[in-house]
């Protein structure tokens, strides 16, 4: 299995113009590469990734996130049909690290995006499932550019609002819009208010019939809440408004606020900023990963460990000095 080369590979030269010219199936196929664990894989998407770096980021990266069911698909279904008819060319992407466990939960059923998916201009990609949350940012982060290479200038990420892929997902985005629900309870629902921290935008999803009173409700509160927060870096004060997915209603005034935030951190210079503070936050994100399993994935440091752990529990060394000894051990083995 370890020396498997997959047959139907193509050069990376043809992935690379493929994706240059747009083309949706070989974007497809070199996203597969991306995804895909085997060795020569990794190899090639290290390739692709390295040429069409100079013709990504040119786009507007949009995080969306909410509890399962606040409407999610069906808001990015309308959003998305907007953003094409106003020009755009617009790609979704899902981050779901908990896809193992409740597969097919986001995205997984296209059907639920078909006049979306049907349009030449919008590109949908489930979600990547992974091990770990490191392992599926890279994948989606780099499918990501790839996307921005083909062409595509509105980058959709959605995440369900429920674990730490949030804070992945704003790691990778320039705008994070929190899809919420008046009247289901508490008030946070389940959001966490590290969430709430992170939004620039709520919006109040399913404010259409007898639900209108209370959406108005709670988007006073959540105003409310928002303005205790610290005031953002980026100059911008987050904005909270009401929608309706399901009947058009709310959707231009999202794109509204999107593009004045887009002006404004663009003259404030901190579009740049943070962009850039990503992409070197990426790179030390990976490092740490990659230590920690050169650390822990030795076999002398996995039985040294072991003993150690018993040392301590029988008070023979104390954890601090535990820790430097095996540290030692380590730089000794370069
Ligand atoms: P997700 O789990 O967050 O992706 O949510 P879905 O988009 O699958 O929507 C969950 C349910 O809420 C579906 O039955 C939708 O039809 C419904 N829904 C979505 N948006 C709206 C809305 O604006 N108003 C109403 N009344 N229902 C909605």
């Amino acid at each position: 299995m370890k020396n498997y080369k997959p047959k139907n590979r193509l050069t990376p030269e043809a992935y690379i113009d493929g994706i240059l010219k747009g083309d949706r199936v070989t974007l497809s196929r070199a996203i597969t590469i991306i995804e895909s664990n085997l060795e020569s894989d990794k190899k090639l998407a290290k390739e692709i990734v390295q040429k069409i770096l100079p013709s990504s980021g040119k786009s507007i990266r949009i995080g969306i996130t909410g509890v399962p069911g606040v409407g999610k698909s069906t808001f990015i279904e309308v959003f998305g049909l907007y953003l094409v008819k106003q020009g755009h060319r617009v790609a979704i992407l899902s981050i779901d690290p908990s896809s193992q466990r409740s597969k097919g939960s986001i995205l997984g059923d296209k059907t639920r995006m078909e006049d979306l998916a049907n349009l030449e201009e919008a590109y949908i990609r489930p979600s990547a499932s992974g091990d770990t949350l490191g392992g599926v940012s890279n994948k989606t982060g780099e499918t990501m550019l790839l996307c921005e290479a083909a062409g595509y200038d509105v980058i959709l990420i959605e995440t369900v609002g429920v674990g730490q892929s949030e804070t992945a997902v704003h790691g990778m985005t320039d705008f994070f819009l929190l899809l919420m629900l008046a009247g289901a309870g508490d008030e946070l629902q389940g959001i966490k208010k590290g969430i709430m921290e992170m939004a620039d935008m709520v919006v109040i999803n399913k404010a259409d019939g007898e639900n209108i009173t209370m959406s108005n409700m709670a988007k006073r509160q959540y105003q409310n809440a928002l303005h205790i927060f610290p005031a953002s870096e980026s100059g911008w004060r987050p904005v909270v408004s009401t929608a309706s997915a399901i009947k058009n209603i709310g959707i231009s005034k999202v794109w509204d606020e999107i593009l004045k935030f887009k002006t404004l951190v663009d003259d404030n210079g901190y579009f740049l900023k943070n962009r850039n503070h990503q992409q070197i936050k990426w790179m030390y994100n990976n490092i740490n990963e990659e230590l920690k399993q050169l650390f822990y994935g030795s076999k002398n440091i996995k039985n040294e460990l072991s003993s150690l752990e018993n040392d301590i529990v029988t008070n023979k060394i104390s954890p601090v000095k535990a820790a430097q000894e095996i540290i030692e051990q380590f730089k000794k083995s370069f």
